[in-house]
């Protein structure tokens, strides 16, 4: 028996080690990175179920690295954020996604994610705060999406950051909602505008008593908070159709589209085309 857990914990660190190796690499590569040229923005649709309609775009990063491919944003932003690049990250994304939501039509939103980093440091949030400020776009029309965990990290400065943000005029939202540890309590000391029912509470939830149970009781907490519901990750019909006869509006997920390149976003050309 000895033996084997010697044997499990040589497998163990091999692991371990490689994971390590991996994080040093892609750390590596993105202090080298030319972020500018290498990170690009796809953007997925957020649908009005009841009017049947593209509202907003979410903007997700992708980064192609030229030593390493295409890089996840699950993987890197981590990593930004404890090598410090996350900041830039923030301001280049929110930069890049202003200039394609000023071709949408008016009655169209941005949401933009933001990190940890960017909500508890003071400094970070001013500087997106400026950045939205000089880009001309109406902040308005643009939403940030938070997580829990960023929120719970240090929960005094990230209501500064999110009222700063709604000073401007933008929605902030909980992304992820249910994954993290904050309690109800909690979330409704924050200024916040809507929330976003993670995905994991989606899949299945036409056949999973515990996931519908979840879904209402948040639908029923955030209508009582005055917050918009969104669900994210909708990827079945029948998903759909519970979400609905649960009076969800907003929703996300594959079921609609996956996310698309700016030149596949709704421009306002585009609809004046079709007119
Ligand atoms: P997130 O903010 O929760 O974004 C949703 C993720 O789920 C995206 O993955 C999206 O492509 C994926 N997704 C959307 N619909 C479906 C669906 O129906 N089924 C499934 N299985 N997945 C779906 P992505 O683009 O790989 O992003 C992963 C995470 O990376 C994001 O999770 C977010 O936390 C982070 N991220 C992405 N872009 C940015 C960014 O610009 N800044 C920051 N700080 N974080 C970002
Ligand atoms: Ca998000
Ligand atoms: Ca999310
Ligand atoms: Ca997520």
């Amino acid at each position: 028996a000895k033996r084997n857990q010697r044997a499990g914990a040589v497998i163990f660190n091999a692991v371990q080690a490689s994971e390590l190796s991996r994080q040093k690499t892609v750390e590596e590569a993105l202090l080298a990175a030319d972020l500018e040229t290498e990170l690009q923005l796809v953007f997925q649709p957020i649908i009005d179920i009841a009017l049947d309609k593209t509202v907003g775009y979410e903007a997700l990063v992708r980064w192609h690295s030229p030593s390493l491919g295409l890089v996840s944003p699950g993987e890197f932003i981590p990593i930004a954020e404890h090598t410090g690049r996350i900041g830039l990250i923030t301001r280049l994304v929110l930069k890049q996604a202003l200039e394609v939501a000023k071709t949408w039509p008016d009655d169209i939103y941005l949401s933009c994610n933001l990190s940890p980093h960017d909500i508890t440091t003071p400094d970070y949030a001013l500087r997106i705060v400026s950045t939205v400020m000089s880009s001309g776009f109406n902040p308005r029309r643009i939403n940030f999406e938070i997580t829990e965990t960023a929120v719970m990290h240090d929960f005094d400065q990230a209501i500064i950051s999110i009222q700063l943000l709604r000073d401007i005029g933008a929605g902030v939202s909980l992304d992820d909602f249910g994954t993290g540890y904050s309690s109800l309590n909690h979330v409704h000391k924050l200024p916040l505008t809507k929330i976003k029912i993670d995905s994991s509470f989606v899949r299945d939830i036409h056949i999973l008593p515990s996931s519908f149970q979840i879904v209402k009781s948040v639908l029923a907490l955030s209508a009582e908070m005055g917050l918009e519901a969104i669900v994210e990750g909708v990827e079945t019909a029948e998903e759909l159709a519970v979400l609905k006869d649960l009076g969800v509006r907003s929703v996300q997920g594959f079921y609609f589209s996956r996310p698309v390149p700016a030149s596949e976003t709704i421009s306002t050309q585009s609809v004046e085309r079709q007119q």
